[in-house]
């Protein structure tokens, strides 16, 4: 601020970084006139919470957040408390809170699995409106911390509503204000950023040689399936998606991870897990297993505990590491985007009606292999019309 001794900044910066303040009176020990300044000019606080949905007793936390315009975004902090001994009579993993971040308000990608996807794209977030989910949570750890317990955010996760890579720029610089020791502290290592595969901004990403963790949200080897279940690749196919990936992690040395939902008898069979084994043998890569979170409006339910466990074997037989993850905040609605979904309100019945029908027709035309002759959504199109393949 203008006209103000040097240290006033330090002030400001501990107050928003550190105490993770809510508003200028909570910033200490601002005089008053300046506070009146820094209202004027700033908005300490840029999201409101005002639906938090508690689950997996206690452990899952799931935050809704209405944005000045009226949008809906939501965070999910999850528990993992410490578990397994060491030799040394440590834990062998220690205890994580894990942030997991909107960076859009809806998403124009539109995967039908997925609650977002159905609520399609609302707008791109403001860098704050990224940050301010973290400082949220990391206010609502802070009394744990006066409780006599260590508590602290020590993972973000881009994984809530939105497609990061489609609002790239943002997404950096909250990345940025994350990892400086100077704001918010976090080791940009502690940060995983996940795409549906939008192959330029992946391109760009590895030419920046980032310390984050790259994920893939891959969910199909073949590329008539996972034309139906994430349709930006009717834009990127599977090819390109993985080439980009594989050479993301050959230049910046960094496991590349995989997502894949695994959905009951869609994507879930051994001629799945082939595929998938086939296409990443070799490559430093790692494969995450995710059995569906069930979400409203789809034909599908999520594979059972047995089939992917299978999966799992079949992938390391193949040569490729796999993890099941288990998913959290089920019994609370806590699947991606579905706090807002549920404010939304219930569709009319033909609209439901109609989206269960195309995606019972294009999975019946994926199953036959063949490649989906849809184009994408207006939305979608808008959203990628920006980004160059050749970038
Ligand atoms: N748009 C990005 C990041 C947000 S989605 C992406 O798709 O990668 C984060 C993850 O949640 C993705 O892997 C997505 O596939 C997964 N997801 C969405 N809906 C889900 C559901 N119903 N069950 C399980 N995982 C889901
Ligand atoms: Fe968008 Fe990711 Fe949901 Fe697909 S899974 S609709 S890309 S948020």
């Amino acid at each position: 601020m203008e006209g103000q001794p040097a240290y006033r900044a330090k002030q400001i910066r501990d107050g928003v970084w550190r105490r993770n303040a809510k508003t200028s009176a909570e910033i200490h020990p601002l005089p008053v006139a300046l506070r009146a300044r820094l209202d004027r000019a700033f908005r300490v606080d840029t999201i409101a919470a005002d639906e938090i949905t508690i689950s997996d007793r206690g452990l899952t936390e799931k935050m809704l957040h209405p944005l000045s315009d009226g949008a809906l975004i939501e965070s999910v902090l999850m528990h993992y408390p410490a578990r397994g001994h060491g030799e040394d009579g440590r834990p062998e993993h220690r205890e994580r809170y894990t942030l997991c971040i909107s960076s859009q308000a809806g998403c124009a990608v539109g995967c039908p699995f997925c609650a977002t996807g159905e609520l399609g794209f609302g707008r791109d977030l403001e860098t704050a409106e990224i940050l301010d989910q973290v400082r949220h949570a990391a206010r609502r750890l802070a009394p744990t911390v006066a409780g006599g317990h260590d508590a602290h955010l020590t993972n973000v996760v881009f994984m809530g509503m939105g497609e990061p890579l489609l609002n790239l720029d943002r997404v950096l610089e909250a990345v940025a204000a994350l990892s400086d020791p100077q704001r918010f502290g976090l080791g940009a290592r502690h940060v995983v950023v996940s795409t549906s595969g939008v192959v330029p901004g992946i391109r760009r990403l590895t030419q920046l040689n980032p310390q984050f963790t790259l994920a893939i949200s891959l969910h199909a080897a073949r590329d008539p399936l996972r034309d139906v279940l994430v349709p930006l690749n009717r834009r990127w196919p599977v090819a390109e998606v993985v080439a980009a990936a594989r050479a993301h992690a050959r230049v910046t040395g960094r496991r590349v991870s995989y997502e894949y939902v695994m959905i009951s008898g869609v994507n879930d069979t051994d001629v799945d897990a082939d595929a998938l084994s086939a296409l990443l043998r070799g490559d430093l890569a790692h494969v995450n297993l995710i059995p569906m979170n069930p979400v409203a409006h789809t034909p599908w339910q999520a594979s059972s505990p047995e089939r992917v466990t299978h999966f799992a074997a079949r992938l390391r037989e193949g040569g490729i590491g796999a993890t099941v993850r288990r998913n959290r905040g089920q019994d609370a609605g806590a699947a991606c985007g579905q706090l807002a979904a549920d404010r939304a309100g219930e569709p009319p019945a033909p609209a439901v009606a109609h989206r269960r029908e195309v995606i019972i027709r294009q999975s019946e035309v994926a199953m036959k292999g063949d490649r989906s002759g849809e184009r994408l959504s207006a939305d979608l199109e808008a959203a990628v019309a920006g980004q160059k393949a050749d970038r």
